[in-house]
C-alpha cells in the first residue's frame, strides 16, 4: 500500500484484521468493515482512506492512486462510500461500478447479456456525470429509458456537455470520484448540515473503496439488506429487501429495489429460493449482533448461492425500538445493563408516552410556536372553553385555541385533545397545565394570526382556518399542521419499564413529581415518582365547580365573609389532601400553600363575572368594579404567595388545618403520613417566621382537638433572587428548601414567563440566549443563584433537604446541574418523570465512566 513518511498515518490502508484503523481516523464505516473482517465474514477487499488523506484530496493532493488500484484485481469494479466518524453526520452518496468502460462492457455482455451490461454502464455514466462531472441531470432528458440506443445516447450526451469522451481509465475514474466526494464534504452546505447535527466544524471524512461483487452467475444471485428486528417496534423479526437477478434486473449495486425477504408478493422469498444462503445470512447477522454488540443491518450480495457481506449499518430505529433493542441486548448478556441505559437518549422517552406524528408522515405546516407539552393531537378548531366542552360532548375531538389561557379555560382544556395559544412561554399557564394533564400543547405561536372573535386562525402562508376545520398540533416539535397526518401510538411497553427499573438501581438523585390532583398523583405513582415534590394547591381550584369558591375567597372584603368561604373550602381541601396522601401512601407529599397570581384567578370574561356575581349575590357591576380595583400592573410580582399568607393569614391557617386533619385521617388507613408544607414566593426571613408561628399554632390546636400526634416538615420555596441570596438566614427555620426555577428565572432575567414567547425565538436565533432559559436552566446566571442558595442554606442547616421544583426538574441538562450542585431530588411534571429517571441514571453512570451520555450514545 501507499508509502508514507514516518510518523504519519498511511494515506490508504487495505482493511485487514490488524490494519491500524480507528473510528477517529478512518470513520465508522471503515472501522465496522474491519470488525466484520475480523469476524472472518466474507467481506470483499476494501481499502480505507483516512480523514487526513481525504482532506488532502480536497486540497488537490492525491494519494498514491496506483497503490490503491493495485490492491484490487485488474478487472474489478469498485465502489466508494463515505465513512464519517458519526453516521448521523452523513456524507456524499456512494458511487458504484467505478471501472465500467467500453472494454468492460463488452466483457460483461457475455456474462450479463447485452441489456444487463448496457444498463449497468449507463447507470454508471449517469451517476458519474451528475456527481463527479457535476452535469445537470437534464442533459439526459432526451435519452429514451431502456431504449436500444440508450447507452450510446448517454455517452454521446456526456461528451457533448463536457467536450471530452467519457473517461475510460479506471484509475482516472476513481481519482475523479474521490476528488468529488472529498470536495463535496468540504462544501459549505454539507458543513452547515452536519454542524446542525452536532458535528464539529473540522469533522473529517474517510472514504472506503471496495471491490464490487458481480451479482451474476449460476444459481441464486442477487443483492439486498437484512436485519433481525423490526425497525418500528424493535421486536425480533427478520426483515429486509432483496432483489434477485432472476427477477430481471442486474444485481450489482445492492439495495436498488425493495422487496421483502419473506413477504415478496412477486416471487419466492429468499428463504425458499436459496435456503442455505438465507441461513448463512441469518447466522452472519446474529454473529454481528453478538460481536458488534448492536443490532446491525447486513448489506449483502449473493453470487451463485454464496453470500458476500458488503457492509453492516446500525439498524435505524424508532424511539420504541431503541429502548427494546437496548434492553434485549442487555438481557441476552451482550452488553451490560449500564450500557443499555446509556444507549437510549433520555429525551426520546417522551415520544413513548404520547401519540406522535409518524416520522414519515407528510406535514402541512401552517405555523409554529413553543413546544410546550409533548405529543400530537388532531381535532377541530374551537375558540372557547364552552365550545371545547360542547365538542367533547358530541364526541368530536377538538383543539382549543386561545390567545392565552386562564383558570376559566381549564374546563375547556380538559375537554380538548390539544391546546394552542398565541402568547405564553414554556412555564405559562397553558404550558404548565398541558404538561400536567399530558395534553399536547403549543404556546407562543405568534407567527399565526389569532382572530378569536371571527373564530379564525390565519396561517403564515395566508390560509384561513375557521372554527370546525381540522388541525393537528405537534407539541413535541411546536409545529401546527393543517389536516390529519398519520400518527404513531404511545408505546410504553415492558422494555420501557425494564429500562427504567434498571435506571432506578443506579441513579443517585431523587425524582419526585409535581402533582396537583388525584389524577396527577396516580400518574406520578404509575411512573414511579418517589413522592410529590410540589402540589400547587391553587390548581386544585381550576375545576369549574370550585373556581368560583376560590374567587369568592379572593373577593371577600370582610373577615366574616372570608371566614364563611374558608369554612366551605376547608372540607374540600381536606378531601383533596386525604386523596393525595392515600394515593402516595409511603411516599412524601409536599403541599405548597396558596400562590394564586391574581390575574390567573380574576374573572376576565363577562360570563365569569356573571357567575361570580350570582355566587356572591352582588350586581355584576360591583364585580367588575372589584376586578378593576384588584387588577395589578405586574401580577406575577404582586399580591402572590406568602404575601397573601402574611396579609390574609386565615387562608394559610385553613390550609394548614386541612393538611393536618387529612394527615391524621390518612394515617389511620395506612402508613403514617408526614406532610411537607411549603411557603411560596418568600423573599425575607420574617415572612417565614410569621407563617411558621401560625402553622405551628394550628398544628398544636389540631393535636389538642383530636388528641392525636403527628409530625410535619415545613419548608420554603426559593424562587426570588433575594431568597437565594439570604438562604443562610432562612434555612435554620426550615426543614427543606425547594428552588422554584420558573419564578427564579423570570425574576433573575426580569423577563415575564407569560410574555417571553413573543421574543424568545428571535433571542435564541440571534444567539442572545443559547436556549430558552425557561426550558433549559441558565446555569451561568440562575445557576449561580442556585449554588449560592445551596451553599448558604446548607452552611447554616447541614440537615436541610434541597430540591428543585421548577419545570427544569424534568430536563436532562438541568438535572445534571442539580446533581452536581448537591440537590437531593428534582421534581417535575408526572409525564416527565420517566425522562428524569433515565437521565439521572445516565449521569450517575457517566460520573463513573467519565463519558457523557451524549458521547456514550455515539460510541
Ligand atoms: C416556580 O416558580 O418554579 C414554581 C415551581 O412555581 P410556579 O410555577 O407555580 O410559579
Ligand atoms: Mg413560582
Amino acid at each position: 500500500m501507499a508509502q508514507t513518511p514516518q510518523n504519519e498515518a498511511p494515506d490508504s490502508l487495505l482493511i485487514t484484521p490488524v490494519a491500524p484503523i480507528a473510528n477517529s481516523t478512518h470513520g465508522g464505516r471503515a472501522k465496522c468493515l474491519q470488525r466484520l473482517v475480523r469476524l472472518d465474514l466474507p467481506v470483499p477487499r476494501t481499502v480505507a482512506l483516512s480523514f487526513q488523506a481525504v482532506h488532502g484530496i480536497a486540497q488537490g493532493e492525491m494519494p498514491d492512486m496506483a497503490a490503491i488500484v493495485e490492491a484490487f484485481p485488474a478487472d474489478a469494479l469498485l465502489c466508494v462510500r463515505p465513512s464519517s466518524q458519526d453516521p448521523d453526520w452523513g456524507g456524499p452518496g456512494a458511487i458504484l461500478n467505478i471501472g465500467m468502460n467500453d472494454a468492460r462492457y463488452v466483457d460483461l455482455c457475455d456474462s450479463l447479456g447485452r441489456d444487463g451490461a448496457a444498463a449497468l454502464y449507463l447507470r454508471f455514466v449517469q451517476s458519474y456525470a451528475v456527481h463527479v462531472a457535476r452535469l445537470d441531470p437534464d442533459v439526459f432528458d432526451d435519452v429514451e429509458d431502456g431504449g436500444p440506443d440508450a447507452l450510446s445516447e448517454v455517452l454521446h450526451a456526456y461528451e457533448a456537455e463536457t467536450d471530452e469522451p467519457f473517461p475510460q481509465n479506471p484509475a482516472e475514474q476513481l481519482a475523479a470520484v474521490l476528488r468529488s466526494m472529498a470536495r463535496a464534504w468540504e462544501g459549505t452546505s454539507a458543513r452547515l448540515l452536519r454542524q446542525a447535527k452536532g458535528a464539529p466544524a473540522d469533522a473529517g471524512l474517510g472514504l472506503v473503496v471496495q471491490e464490487m461483487v458481480p451479482g451474476f452467475g449460476q444459481g441464486e444471485c442477487g443483492s439486498g439488506v437484512l436485519q433481525l428486528v423490526n425497525t418500528k417496534t424493535g421486536q425480533p423479526q427478520i426483515t429486509g429487501r432483496y432483489l434477485s437477478q432472476s427477477q430481471g434486473r442486474d444485481a450489482l449495486g445492492a439495495g436498488a429495489e425493495a422487496l421483502f425477504l419473506e413477504q415478496d408478493p412477486r416471487g419466492p422469498s429468499l428463504e425458499d429460493s436459496a435456503p442455505e444462503a438465507f441461513a448463512d445470512l441469518k447466522s452472519h447477522a446474529r454473529l454481528m449482533r453478538q460481536r458488534l454488540r448492536e443490532e446491525m443491518q447486513v448489506e449483502f450480495v449473493i453470487v451463485s448461492g454464496a453470500v458476500h457481506i458488503l457492509d453492516g449499518v446500525r439498524v435505524t430505529r424508532s424511539a420504541q425500538a431503541a429502548v427494546r433493542i437496548a434492553v434485549a441486548l442487555a438481557e441476552d448478556g451482550i452488553i451490560p445493563r449500564a450500557e443499555a441505559i446509556m444507549r437510549v437518549d433520555a429525551h426520546i422517552l417522551t415520544e413513548l408516552l404520547h401519540r406522535q406524528v409518524a416520522p414519515d408522515a407528510t406535514r402541512d405546516v401552517i405555523g409554529h410556536g413553543i413546544a410546550a407539552s409533548p405529543g400530537a393531537a388532531t381535532g377541530r378548531l374551537v375558540f372557547t372553553a364552552a365550545e371545547a366542552q360542547a365538542s367533547a360532548a358530541r364526541g368530536e375531538p377538538c383543539i382549543l385555541v386561545r390567545r392565552e389561557t386562564s383558570p376559566e379555560d381549564v374546563r375547556g382544556m380538559h375537554a380538548a385533545v390539544g391546546v394552542l395559544t398565541e402568547r405564553g412561554g414554556i412555564t405559562s399557564h397553558a404550558a404548565v397545565i398541558g404538561r400536567g394533564l399530558g395534553l399536547p400543547c403549543i404556546v407562543g405561536a405568534s407567527n399565526l394570526k389569532f382572530h378569536s372573535k371571527r373564530k379564525q386562525l390565519v396561517a403564515t402562508d395566508g390560509r384561513v382556518l375557521t372554527r370546525g376545520d381540522t388541525i393537528t398540533i405537534d407539541g413535541s416539535s411546536g409545529e401546527v399542521l393543517a389536516g390529519q397526518p398519520e400518527m404513531l401510538e404511545a408505546a410504553e411497553d415492558g422494555a420501557f419499564q425494564t429500562l427504567l427499573t434498571w435506571a432506578d438501581e443506579v441513579r443517585d438523585i431523587g425524582i419526585r413529581a409535581n402533582a396537583d390532583t388525584p389524577e396527577d398523583a396516580e400518574t406520578a405513582r404509575k411512573f414511579n415518582a418517589q413522592g410529590i415534590g410540589l402540589c400547587r394547591t391553587e390548581h386544585m381550584f381550576f375545576d369549574p365547580g370550585r373556581l368560583t369558591v376560590m374567587r369568592e375567597m379572593i373577593f371577600a372584603e370582610t373577615s366574616e365573609g372570608r371566614a364563611a368561604v374558608l369554612a366551605r373550602l376547608l372540607p374540600m381541601q381536606q378531601e383533596d389532601f386525604f386523596a393525595l396522601f392515600r394515593i402516595m401512601e409511603g411516599l412524601p407529599v409536599c403541599i405548597r400553600l396558596f400562590d394564586p397570581p391574581l390575574h390567573e384567578f380574576l374573572p376576565t370574561s363577562k360570563s365569569g363575572q356573571r357567575e361570580l356575581s350570582e355566587a356572591l349575590g352582588i350586581p355584576v357591576s360591583d364585580v367588575t368594579r372589584r376586578v378593576e380595583e384588584m387588577e395589578e400592573y405586574n401580577p406575577m410580582l404582586g399580591l402572590r404567595g406568602v404575601r397573601l399568607g402574611v396579609t390574609v393569614p386565615e387562608i394559610y391557617d385553613m390550609q394548614a388545618r386541612a393538611i393536618f386533619e387529612a394527615t391524621l385521617d390518612a394515617s389511620k388507613e395506612g402508613e403514617p403520613v408526614v406532610p411537607e408544607i411549603m411557603i411560596p414566593l418568600v423573599s425575607a426571613k420574617r415572612e417565614v417566621e410569621l407563617v411558621k408561628a401560625r402553622i405551628d399554632a394550628v398544628a398544636l390546636a389540631v393535636k389538642a382537638e383530636r388528641g392525636e400526634d403527628f409530625a410535619y416538615r415545613l419548608g420554603v420555596m426559593v424562587e426570588t433572587p433575594r431568597a437565594a441570596l439570604r438562604a443562610g438566614e432562612i434555612s435554620p427555620h426550615t426543614a427543606f428548601l425547594s428552588f422554584g426555577t420558573n419564578d427564579l428565572t423570570q425574576m433573575t432575567y426580569g423577563m415575564s414567563r407569560d410574555d417571553a414567547g413573543r421574543f424568545m425565538s428571535a433571542y435564541v436565533n440571534q444567539g442572545v440566549f443559547p436556549e430558552d432559559p425557561f426550558h433549559v436552566l441558565d446555569t451561568d446566571g440562575v445557576g449561580e443563584l442556585l449554588k449560592l442558595g445551596v451553599q448558604r442554606g446548607r452552611a447554616e442547616n447541614p440537615d436541610i433537604t434541597l430540591s428543585i421544583c421548577g419545570e427544569h426538574g424534568g430536563n436532562p441538562e438541568s438535572i445534571a446541574f442539580c446533581r452536581e450542585a448537591g440537590f437531593d431530588y428534582v421534581s417535575c411534571s408526572p409525564f416527565r418523570v420517566p425522562v428524569a429517571r433515565l437521565a439521572a441514571a445516565q449521569l450517575a453512570i457517566s460520573s463513573q465512566t467519565g463519558k457523557s451520555p451524549r458521547e456514550s450514545l455515539k460510541s
